[in-house]
């Protein structure tokens, strides 16, 4: 037999799972996907889970149940590439013949002293749930500081509005606008939503410290009852540690079938894989039905075709709140109820395919 083994059930890694369990897989391969969790969870919405306006179930499905895949549930430690193993938190190892790793992102945190011990994070479904309890359990009135302007920290300040209308909540963000590599119309628009809806928005912010706390913008302190981080991902931390080529924030670089190039038998997928795109949930599954179509080659031992598709992405959508959102489709900006409909239509569609 032939071992598969995929590390991660997200995105990327559970895309290349349903276009790999297909009546032509071959008998003589079995796959193992690893994760921590025992499902699949749709991180793109963390920052509800997080702000107490979805619960947890509405927001993971159970992994596919196929006798010609395997789950296993551990905490990925090491990959040994020469040896061709995956090394695990509590002793346990796995050999494969094929490697994807799709584990995802991790918070960055700029070397920014206290930045990992104070804030809390919505990376992770475990960090997230703590984040949940960190902010519900702020008192009435209390202060809440988002560190980090981004799509991330626009919808979770926003749904935190939402779901807790006493709180004092601010973004920081280190641009002049949040919402910065979105056009000027989205950056407007979500920013007048903040000022109708009572948010402070502090820009060209320069965290330089966070205490328990407190977050240190320049030289003004920020007294807050909890503090989120949402100012930069990188790799994850397994990834960042393989000793290939990555980019500036850990992530592999690879050749043209998504490969690390002096260990093709490895894909990387995801969060993980150094493209020329911002990381996303659409890049991670389309780059995982490429692998999953270069794969199915390995295992008949056919030619490669002598190039993939280009990757197309179809636009990035965001929330404000449950009603009011924003989005850019090509070099078409949308704002108000429309792209906040398109937003739950898409997780809506997601769902369903999933089952
Ligand atoms: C709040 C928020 C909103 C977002 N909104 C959008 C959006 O609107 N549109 C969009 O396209 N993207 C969005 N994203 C980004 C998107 O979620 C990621 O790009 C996407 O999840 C990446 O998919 P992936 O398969 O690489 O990793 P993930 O989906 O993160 O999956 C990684 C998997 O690996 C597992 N794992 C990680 N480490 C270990 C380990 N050591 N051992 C075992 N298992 C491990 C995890 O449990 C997880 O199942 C958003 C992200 C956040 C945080």
């Amino acid at each position: 037999m032939k071992q598969l083994v995929i590390l991660g059930g997200g995105y990327g890694g559970l895309r290349i799972i349903e276009h790999l369990l297909t009546p032509d897989l071959p008998d003589n391969v079995f796959i193992t996907l690893v994760d921590r969790m025992p499902f699949h969870t749709f991180k793109t919405e963390f920052y509800a889970l997080a702000a107490g306006t979805e619960p947890e179930m509405k927001i993971r499905v159970p992994f596919p149940n196929d006798s010609r895949l395997n789950v296993k549930y551990g905490e990925v430690e090491r990959i040994g590439l020469d040896e061709k193993a995956v090394h695990f938190a509590n002793g346990d190892t796995l050999e494969y013949d094929w490697l994807v790793i799709g584990l995802g992102c991790e918070d960055k945190y700029h070397n920014i002293p206290g930045a990992d011990q104070y804030t809390h994070s919505i990376q992770t479904l475990g960090a997230t749930r703590q984040t949940y309890t960190a902010i519900n359990n702020v008192n009435p009135n209390g202060y809440v500081t988002v560190v980090g302007g981004g799509l991330s920290g626009v919808e979770v300040a926003s749904e935190l509005r939402e779901s807790r209308p006493d709180l004092n909540i601010r973004i920081l963000d280190r641009g002049e606008s949040i919402l910065s590599p979105f056009p000027k119309k989205l950056q407007d628009y979500a920013s007048q939503w903040f000022h109708e809806h009572d948010v402070e928005l502090i820009s060209m912010a320069q965290v330089n410290r966070v205490e328990p706390g407190v977050v240190y913008n320049h030289d003004q302190q920020i007294q807050s009852d909890a503090i989120i981080w949402t100012a930069g991902i990188q790799a994850n931390r397994v990834v960042r540690n393989l000793p290939v080529e990555q980019d500036n924030i850990g992530r592999v670089k690879l050749n043209q079938y998504h490969q690390i190039p002096s260990y093709p038998d490895v894909y990387v997928v995801g969060d993980c894989a150094s493209l020329p795109f911002a990381p996303s949930a659409q890049l991670a599954e389309f780059q995982g039905e490429q692998i999953a179509l270069i794969l199915k080659k390995d295992m008949k031992e056919e030619e490669y075709p002598a190039s993939l598709p280009i990757i197309k992405l179809k636009g990035t959508l965001g929330s404000l709140g449950k009603k009011e959102g924003f989005g850019v489709m090509g070099k078409v900006s949308l704002v108000g109820q429309m792209p906040r409909v398109m937003k739950s239509g898409v997780l809506w569609l997601y769902k369903k395919h999933l089952g």
